[in-house]
């Protein structure tokens, strides 16, 4: 690592962290604690898988770190914002500018076009129809659909449709990716191709968090936060990231 790299990562960790997580613990009512006493630092251009077994936690921190749900005690900062601080309206708007979200499930809306999820996404941007149009047309171009705009989702593979998400998320350039199990309704040939994707956009700048419950996969990533019982029981970066031919889900 050259040493103005290494600068900007020591300013990243202090002043532009994307995420920051503090204290953060998890009760649900009906007594289960699904997060305890988490600290999390997600800096810009990271690329992190988030892993551990089923119920250990994960899906919780996604959404308390996409501000979908608050915490039961401790501190969420996205993009220098303290979460707990915003009205409702306010934190719509920090999200709706500042993370974008991929389910394992797709969740496209079913009778719309490819070109009219991703301008649905666009929704709350503040930008005319006509921009949303254009952006949610690059981006369909971006992850490689620019000739299956006008698919419905029944008429694209499953890998497709999740590629539409992954436009759809990154249409209005978030600070954060959000993606929840990508890859776990997906071939392995499939799921392979949206972690390449996944990559990719990384390569350009984007921050991404990954979910999963596949160890192969989160060991293909540069980073691994490992959830256990809802706790980070390991954070580590890899030297190099293993070739990405593993990357591959049920
Ligand atoms: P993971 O995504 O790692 O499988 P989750 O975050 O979904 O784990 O769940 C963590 C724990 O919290 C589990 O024990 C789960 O049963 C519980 N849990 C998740 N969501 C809720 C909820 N809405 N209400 C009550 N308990 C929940
Ligand atoms: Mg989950």
């Amino acid at each position: 690592m050259d040493e103005s790299h290494e600068r900007r990562e020591t300013e990243a960790y202090e002043t532009d962290a994307v995420v920051s997580l503090s204290g953060v613990t998890k009760k649900y009512s009906g007594g289960v604690t699904a997060l305890r006493e988490v600290d999390l630092e997600i800096g810009r251009s990271e690329l992190i898988a988030i892993v551990g077994p089923s119920g250990s936690g994960k899906s919780t921190l996604l959404h308390i770190v996409g501000t979908l749900d608050g915490p039961s005690s401790g501190t969420v900062a996205l993009a220098g914002h303290q979460v707990s601080r915003l009205s409702d309206r306010r934190l719509s708007a920090l999200r709706a500018q500042h993370v974008g979200f991929v389910f394992q499930a797709f969740h496209l809306v079913p009778g719309a076009t490819a070109l009219a999820n991703v301008v649905e996404g666009l929704r709350y941007s503040g930008l005319s129809h006509g921009e949303r149009r254009r952006r949610a047309a690059e981006a369909l171009e971006r992850v490689g659909l620019g000739d299956r705009m006008e698919h419905r989702p029944h008429e694209l593979s499953g890998g497709q449709k999740q590629r539409v998400a992954i436009a759809r998320a990154v249409a209005g350039e978030p600070d954060v990716l959000l993606a929840d199990e990508p890859t776990g309704a997906l071939d392995s040939a499939s799921g392979e191709a949206v972690m390449d994707l996944l990559r990719e956009l990384n390569a350009d700048g984007a921050t991404i968090a990954v979910i999963t419950h596949d160890m192969e996969l989160a060991a293909s990533l540069p980073r691994q936060v490992r959830l256990r019982d809802g706790q980070i029981v390991a954070d580590t970066r890899a030297e190099a990231a293993p070739h990405a031919g593993t990357a591959g889900a049920r």
